[in-house]
């Protein structure tokens, strides 16, 4: 094989190229290289009739009046947000409209298609590049940071022209593995397992919703490849080793036939551990854990029963708003909620309310990227602020909670007073619909909180008082209490939910809730990885929530695990104050 790094631009397309990066979901991905240009457009240049010229410009304008609408309605909703974020994503649809208005790139566009005779998709994509040609020759960072801006615009209008909905991926080849420099949630939520074999990407973090949702499809990824795109061509050969954060391009022969085996191999080991579906996850000395599944997208539920997940401790509810302009009505998210709840047959479903905002954007729901994402209006904060959407989603978890076993969970409470304002949302609901004599679970569905914040971690014993139920939300309570961005490869090596920080802030708050008796679980990506089982189980935690491919593994790990043992274990873990020497404890754990 090639050794790793050693080709790069300039390379041979004759010579396999190796680059690596995070391996964030595992598995072995053969297939065919095809490079996702995220939101990009084919555009055909056309020569057009000196008599069409006027029906050209009038097939534009149409286009300009038509996304000026949509960007009205984007700034409809804006102004129903409020505040800060309001404000500014106000200023951004002002802009918009304006360029959409009588703008130097509507002359512009009408000027090419008279001048140069050529068709409003050609015009447009042309008048575009030159005004971001201008803009990024200014060497300004205020201009540069524009250039998306009018990128967007373009892409609307072309969208407009050619009246191609937003569904990228719509000519994949066979097997396809997508190659991007980002890829978002929302586009990842796009993908087809049953025709995209993997992923690969320069940015994006292990713990990221990229991640979380690549590994929910259970594809083989690997993200943050900073020379992907170096030497990467569509159509060619590639191999996403998920397991190990390798991508190959253009494989030579004995390495393609060594990953066709190791792929054989890591599907056989699945189908092994599959086997362990009906039997209990019970510790060698008899205790038994309840396992959960974390649930991104409505069609997972066939694989969370198969995978013998007793049911579901995170349902993120953000798929319901990604990938429209709109927002879901409460009966649409009634009829998708009910349909989960109905199909995994009397098991408990965890409807967490929606999460937007961070690396969640939602465009439906008028988020902001704001100048500081992690830390802005996002999840409860944004459904306290927007009661309006809160009460509409309250309404349909509350709803479909008659046709099965419902919790409802909070993301990101701070506070005492968020998750008591939100209880007041859900008793105004709860009497709207008693008034229309909506059937509902009686008694109603328990409200939990997301334990994510560290504020929130260290208060867990007031926060206990107030809710039925918590789950621990580890991704952000590591994003939060170490400062470090969890969808950010460039510092994705110092992302460690070891550090002893965390870990008291997880023993806090177990402990918190033991003392309340109320239900704790686990539901970061921690809770699904073997390593992590015994100090999570000798910290007292004995519901844990993970992505459903990971339910055999750790079911596996637990039933050949003794309760006392990992006990010990992590009474000697929370004496240790570097995350090193805990790495090696927990991996010399069971080995002696
Ligand atoms: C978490 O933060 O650990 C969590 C489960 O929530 P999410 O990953 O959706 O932010
Ligand atoms: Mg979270």
């Amino acid at each position: 094989m090639t050794t790793k790094g050693g080709s790069r631009p300039g390379e041979t397309p004759d010579r396999e190229i190796i680059r690596d990066g995070l391996g964030v979901s595992r598995g072995i991905a053969i297939g065919t290289l095809y490079l996702h240009d995220s939101g990009t457009i084919a555009v055909p240049e056309l020569r057009i009739a000196a008599n069409r010229i006027e029906s050209e410009c009038a097939r534009f304008m149409a286009a300009a009046d038509n996304a000026g609408h949509q960007v009205e309605q984007l700034q409809s909703k804006a102004e129903g947000l409020g505040g800060a974020a309001g404000e500014e994503l106000g200023y951004l649809h002002d802009a918009y409209r304006q360029m959409l208005h009588g703008s130097r790139l509507i002359r512009g566009v009408e000027r090419r298609i008279k001048g140069e005779r050529i068709n409003a998709e050609a015009a447009v994509q042309q008048e575009i590049n030159e005004i971001i040609r201008g803009f990024e020759a200014m060497d300004d960072p205020y201009l540069a940071a524009r250039v998306a801006d009018i990128r967007d615009i373009g892409r609307r209008l072309l969208r407009a022209l050619t009246n191609t909905a937003y569904r990228p991926f719509t000519a994949l080849p066979k097997h396809a593995v997508i190659v991007a420099e980002e890829m978002t949630p929302a586009d990842t939520a796009l993908l087809d397992p049953a025709q995209v074999a993997g992923l690969a990407t320069i940015a994006g973090g292990a713990e990221g919703h990229t991640a979380i949702m690549a590994r929910s499809l259970g594809l083989p990824s690997v993200l943050g490849i900073a020379d992907l795109l170096a030497g990467a061509h569509g159509g060619e050969t590639v191999i996403v080793d998920g397991t190990n954060g390798l991508v190959i391009i253009n494989p030579l022969p004995e390495t393609l036939a060594f990953y066709r085996r190791e792929r054989a191999a890591f599907l056989k080991a699945r189908r092994v551990l599959a086997r362990l579906k009906d039997v209990p996850a019970i510790t060698t000395d008899g205790n038994r854990i309840v396992l959960q599944a974390n649930m991104e997208l409505p069609n997972e539920v066939g694989a969370v029963l198969e995978s013998g997940a007793e049911g579901i401790g995170l349902l993120r509810s953000e798929f319901l708003f990604m990938n429209r302009d709109d927002v879901p009505s409460e009966d649409e998210q009634y009829e998708i909620l009910k349909d989960v709840v109905e199909r995994m047959g009397g098991r408990t479903v965890t409807i967490r309310t929606f999460d937007a905002g961070g690396d969640k954007l939602a465009p439906a729901l008028g988020c902001t990227i704001g100048p500081n994402p992690a830390l802005g209006l996002r999840a409860i904060r944004l459904g306290l602020a927007r009661q309006d959407l809160l009460e509409d989603q309250l309404a349909a978890i509350l709803r479909a909670s008659a046709h099965g076993k419902v919790r409802i969970l909070v993301p990101m409470i701070a506070t005492v007073g968020e998750l008591r304002a939100t209880r007041e949302v859900m008793n105004r609901v709860v009497k709207r619909l008693r008034a229309k004599a909506a059937p509902m679970a009686d008694p109603l569905p328990p409200l939990g909180a997301m334990i994510e914040i560290p504020g929130a971690a260290l208060s867990a014993d007031a926060i206990a008082w107030h809710a039925d139920f918590f789950a621990i939300g580890t991704n952000d309570l590591t994003q939060y209490t170490l400062a470090i961005d969890r969808s950010d490869e460039a510092v994705a090596h110092l992302y460690n939910s070891l550090h002893p920080a965390v870990l008291r802030l997880i023993q806090f708050s177990a402990l918190a809730a033991t003392r309340a008796r109320i239900p704790v679980s686990v539901c970061g990506e921690i809770a699904g990885d073997p390593r992590y089982t015994p100090l999570l189980l000798g910290l007292g935690i004995r519901d844990l929530s993970m992505t459903t491919s990971n339910v055999p593994v750790v079911k596996s790990r637990i039933r050949n695990l003794d309760l006392a043992a990992a006990e010990a274990l992590a009474r000697t873990i929370m004496d240790q104050t570097d995350s090193g020497r805990i790495a090696q404890l927990l991996d010399g754990f069971g080995e002696q």
